[in-house]
């Protein structure tokens, strides 16, 4: 099973946080030959693609034939998603490490390989894999870039957890605008990406419409889509970070319905149980009147909803 585990955070020193950014940003950067010729050639064929852009991923990005190997897969998979259009990899995006560019030392040091030669990080917020019984790590993880952090996601086999019925515990979900998803856990999927491209967006559909022009309107519409492809891409990645999560701690998931319901879920303590509108002084923060106890709204109505467990089996693969 994969599984990425946001959790496992990597916070490397120094000359490693250079090492891994600098291998970030030349991996990543847009001119990468990979993209462009998948797109041109219309293939998403690793082997099709490989003698393309082999020895220019070599020689001009001075990459090593195993991460030339996962740059040209990386391409290949992106390409695929939309055959449409070409792919522009974002600068800090993430970048795929399999068991040969990557290998951990123990549980709390990973050996990673850069364009500056292969670099020792320690891992510091290690999540839940390490308690969760049984479970091992694979040799694949993805580099990504998070608020200025860089991330692992590992991933790691977890083992059958056979005819479970009901899970002992439940993984609630909150569903708002300001972060798309928060789960009971804490962990927050942002819109924020995609609200910043809604407004942007906005903007010039309102410039293009007052030129009115045949360009403009092939603009717009080439606008649209992207947003809607973008929209879409984001809220795939949640659910299935949301499932995965739910999946590999053994619990269901308890997703925010019922409008009815929402208010009592977002005014109620999640620590005392004293409903009170006051309780809520912001929109996004929560400090409960009668015990004190203060969070972040959305992390507090996550808690209540997973008490609450109005159910639905996670099933995804
Ligand atoms: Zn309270």
């Amino acid at each position: 099973m994969r599984a990425g585990d946001r959790d496992a955070q990597a916070r490397p020193d120094p000359r490693a946080g250079r090492g891994v950014a600098g291998h970030h940003a030349r991996l990543q950067r847009r001119r990468e030959p990979g993209p462009e010729v998948a797109y041109a050639l219309r293939t998403a064929n690793k082997i099709r693609l490989q003698p393309e852009v082999y020895g220019e991923l070599r020689e001009q990005f001075g990459l090593s034939a195993q991460l030339a190997v996962r740059a040209i897969a990386k391409a290949c998979e992106a390409y695929k998603r939309d055959k449409t259009i070409q792919p522009v990899f974002r600068p800090l995006g993430a970048v795929p490490f399999d068991q040969r560019i990557l290998s951990w030392k123990g549980r709390d040091r990973v050996s990673i390989l850069t364009l500056i030669g292969r670099i020792e990080v320690p891992v510091l917020n290690q999540g839940r894999w390490r308690t969760q019984p049984g479970t091992t790590v694979r040799g694949q993880a993805d580099l990504i870039h998070r608020d200025g952090k860089f991330y692992l996601a590992v991933v790691i086999d977890v083992p059958d957890p056979g005819d479970l019925t009901e899970p002992p515990e439940w993984l609630g979900v909150d569903l708002g605008v300001v972060n798309i998803a928060t789960d009971s856990d804490g962990t927050t999927r942002s819109g924020k990406a995609l609200r910043g491209l809604r407004r942007q967006n906005l903007r010039l559909r309102r410039r293009l419409q007052a030129t009115g022009t045949k360009s403009a309107k092939r603009l717009l519409r080439k606008r649209r889509r992207r947003e809607a492809r973008f929209a879409r891409d984001v809220n795939h990645c949640i659910s299935k970070a949301l499932v995965g999560r739910a999946k590999d701690t053994g619990r269901g998931i308890a997703p925010e319905g019922l409008q009815g319901i929402r208010d009592r879920v977002s005014r109620a303590c999640s620590v005392c149980g004293h409903v009170d509108k006051r309780n809520r002084p912001t929109r996004d923060d929560f400090r409960c009147v009668s015990c004190g106890h203060a969070a972040p709204a959305d992390h507090n109505a996550a808690i209540n909803i997973g008490r609450r467990a109005v159910v639905m089996q996670p099933n995804a693969a």
